[in-house]
């Protein structure tokens, strides 16, 4: 087991589908290699409810697409030294932006209404407000490392990591060779 001080690393799933979080699940028994280099500080997997300060690495799936995404990147990126966009929704807005062309309350009314059981009612407390496009992470804050893909394979996710790991800056784009 290395000595070294262990890497906070943290992962938030915005508006993606969480094919990018299975992507990295998918790295299987080679998490077991890293998990000695790593705290997982927050994700999915984590039970806490607040974004901790001092985070070494975020992996961010999925679109700004709500004022809740929106709170949430940018607390993120507050508290993260390494900001990595991974997947499509997250590097240039995918499906997620798919809906931008037609406008927030055109789609609430499309899930909410036409495709409802009759009395079909578009929440106004429940969910989160909509942006009025949803966005890529780097147009609303500053990210430092892009992992396209949708979702990235794992290979790419795991030779992503491991540099990070190694306190290099890695290059996902010559990594697809
Ligand atoms: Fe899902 Fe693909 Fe978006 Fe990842 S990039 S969250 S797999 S739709």
């Amino acid at each position: 087991m290395s000595s070294a001080p262990r890497i906070r690393l943290a992962t938030i799933w915005l508006d993606g589908c969480s094919g990018c979080h299975m992507s990295l699940l998918d790295t299987d028994e080679r998490l077991i290699e890293i998990a000695p280099l790593i705290d997982l500080v927050y994700g999915p997997l984590v039970d806490l409810k607040e974004f901790p300060e001092n985070v070494d690495v975020t992996l961010v799936e999925g679109a700004i697409s709500s004022e809740q995404d929106l709170h949430h990147i940018r607390q993120v990126r507050a508290r993260t030294r390494v900001l990595v966009s991974l997947g499509d929704c997250a590097v240039n807005g995918n499906v997620p932006a798919m809906r931008n062309k037609f406008g927030p309350q055109a789609v609430l009314k499309r899930a909410y209404l036409e495709n409802a059981m009759p009395d079909g009612q578009i929440p106004r407390e429940i969910i989160p407000q909509l942006l009025p496009v949803s966005r890529p992470v780097h147009e609303l804050v500053p990210v430092d490392v892009f992992v396209p893909g949708c979702p990235p394979p794992a290979d790419l996710i795991f030779s992503v990591l491991s540099e990070l790991l190694a306190g290099k800056v890695p290059n996902p784009a010559a990594m697809f060779g």
